[in-house]
């Protein structure tokens, strides 16, 4: 079985789905790994460390015609389609909701395809989530950068020529992105606040030196994957009354509300922005899924009454080396329990009759072998 990897083709894509310590790994599976040429370029990584890790370097139409199972970071592109066999995997983000022209077109194509947004966010599978291990880190570059465009200091700073007060931070939505933010801006000494709609969330806020804001807007609470409920346009304006006083009072909001499958909530409109304090720097994680803040434009700064309004798309790849990673790992392991769950099924199947239940029993014997090595 070939697994094989193409370069991004998005323009603000430099994330990479697979390094070269993790085809290692493939290739102990027993799989052959085939790489396009200059693959890893973006994250000053050569063709030689994959020739040495036991990658095949390719024309990009070969790996794609080749390959049983093609990984990537963002939804795949025409060519993918185009030259990708029938039959064959494709495991990246897809952002199935939004994209039904794209899943038909696959499907037409007979191109099986994983969406990582879809792997359950439950302990178990930890290993294989990927939007949990790429917004985290695009939550501490949410920080990072809001930090570099203030033009303040974060922490307090008692000086002999006068004590500095530290920033005030914001973070508005709770999730992972939410929490990384909040820890890092804590770290460099900031004083923060944050809210969500979840209010299960509070002790998670309070555990790391943040203080929770309450705004009552009735019954919201969480699905049963702990996915946020969509709000009602009569709640969405209590809480976006209830964040007018805090926000007048930022140095740096932080959005990063989202709600599984939506757009993503309008929670800063024009007004509220307008009135925010100039010199403020206000980051829109959500600026991708429609944006949680009026006048954010994607992958632009803008700045709107002396108030700045950050709105890069690709965070995670700010750190392109540690996102790529986990992003690589996180597709091996999805990958493998695929590969595991396809050998035993057809090892049991073959089970089922004298003459081929020698090699139903090496199938499922293999794909066990496979599960257990990748859990561990
Ligand atoms: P997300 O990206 O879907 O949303 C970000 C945050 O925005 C969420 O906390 C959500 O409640 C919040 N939000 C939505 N509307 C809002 C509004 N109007 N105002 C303020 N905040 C709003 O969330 P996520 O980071 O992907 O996390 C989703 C869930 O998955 C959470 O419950 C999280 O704890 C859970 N999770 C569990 C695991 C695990 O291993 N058990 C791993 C990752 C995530």
């Amino acid at each position: 079985m070939i697994i094989g990897v193409v370069k991004e083709t998005l323009s603000y894509e430099n994330r990479i789905p697979l390094l070269p310590e993790t085809a290692e790994k493939y290739k102990k599976l027993g799989l052959q790994v085939y790489v396009e040429n200059g693959m890893g370029n973006s994250i000053h990584i050569e063709d030689a460390a994959y020739i040495k890790a036991g990658a095949e370097i390719k024309s990009r139409a070969e790996v794609l015609q080749q390959s049983d199972i093609v990984a990537g970071i963002r939804k795949p592109a025409d060519d993918k389609i185009l030259h990708m066999k029938a039959g064959s995997l494709h495991i990246s983000f897809l952002d199935a909701f939004n994209e039904k022209d794209l899943l038909n077109r696959l499907a037409e194509k007979k191109i099986n395809s994983i969406s990582m947004e879809f792997v359950p966010r439950i302990t178990r599978a930890q290993k294989m989530d990927a939007l949990s291990s790429q917004t985290n880190i695009g939550g501490y570059y949410a920080v990072m950068l809001a930090a570099s465009h203030l033009s303040k200091v974060l922490p307090m700073m008692m000086t002999a020529a006068g004590t500095i007060s530290p920033a005030r931070v914001f973070i508005i939505g709770v999730g992972v992105a939410g929490l990384q933010a909040i820890a890092t801006a804590k770290r460099l000494g900031a004083r923060v606040e944050a809210f969500d709609t979840r209010a299960v969330v509070e002790e998670q806020v309070q555990s790391l030196g943040a203080k929770f804001v309450k705004i009552d807007i009735g019954e919201t609470g969480q699905t049963k994957d702990g996915y946020a409920r969509e709000l009602t346009p009569e709640q969405l304006e209590k809480q976006r009354e209830g964040m007018k006083k805090i926000l007048s009072q930022s140095d740096i909001v932080v959005t990063t509300a989202q709600v599984f499958g939506k757009k993503a909530p309008v929670l800063l409109t024009a007004d509220m922005v307008q009135a925010m304090r100039p010199g403020s720097i206000v980051v829109d994680m959500a600026v991708e899924t429609g944006g949680n803040v009026e006048g954010s434009k994607l992958n632009q700064t803008v700045n709107i009454n002396g108030v700045t309004i950050i709105g890069e798309a690709n965070l995670p790849g700010r750190a392109a080396v540690n996102s790529s990673q986990l992003m690589s790992e996180g597709i091996l392991v999805s990958a493998a329990y695929i590969i595991a769950s396809v050998l035993f099924i057809v090892g049991l199947k073959k089970l089922g009759s004298p003459e081929s239940a020698k090699t139903g029993n090496a199938l499922s014997a293999l794909g066990m072998f496979i599960a257990v090595a990748v859990t561990l």
